[in-house]
């Protein structure tokens, strides 16, 4: 099912509001969305899982455009630094990944190149293949499967983001070191 240019010129506002500002990103991010439900062609919401690889402007376009949500677990960051996203469908077990392939650039401070950047032709901005995910069952949307207390800060760890230590199971934050130190 594809967009006429109205529909892709009203998602592009929609990202841009929620994003901030229009860049390139948000074209990009637009793309890879539409693209993306056409071929996982979810029914409903709960079919769709999105998988970004990298946490700059496509990102938020995509949650936008695909209505997925971070708290919802159906949008994941593999933070991978590349300009690509899966899209998957949980219920008919098929996924997609696509990336940008486009050879040229486009001047991003051009605002009417980067909103021209809409219609070119999927063939040459995007490249899409099908592939497996393998994400975990802790992974997925539902109720928590796991919930320990790590036993060195006492912290409740959810979704088996532990491992077990001698003394028992233990956060990442304590096994591997955390990204913020005491003050
Ligand atoms: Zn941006
Ligand atoms: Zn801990």
């Amino acid at each position: 099912m594809s967009k006429t240019k109205e529909e892709l010129g009203e998602l592009l506002d929609k990202c841009v509001t929620f994003h901030g500002h229009l860049c390139m990103g948000q074209v990009l991010g637009v793309r890879l969305a539409v693209k993306g439900l056409s071929l996982a062609a979810p029914s409903t919401y709960k079919d769709l899982i999105v998988v970004v690889e990298n946490d700059r402007c496509i990102a938020d376009a995509i949650q936008t455009v695909t209505g997925t949500r971070l708290g919802r677990r159906s949008f994941k960051l593999k933070d991978y630094g590349r300009m690509a996203a899966t899209f998957m469908n949980v219920t008919t077990n098929h996924s997609w990944r696509l990336n940008v392939a486009m050879d040229r650039t486009i001047n991003g401070e051009d605002e009417d190149a980067v909103r021209q950047a809409l219609y070119i032709p999927d063939e040459e901005m995007l490249a899409w293949r099908e592939v497996k995910v393998n994400l975990r069952p802790e992974e997925m949307p539902g109720k928590p499967k796991r919930v320990v207390t790590c036993v060195e800060c006492g912290e409740k760890v959810f979704d088996g983001k532990d491992t077990i230590g001698e003394k028992g199971p233990v956060c990442m934050a304590c096994s591997s070191g955390s990204y913020y130190t005491a003050h």
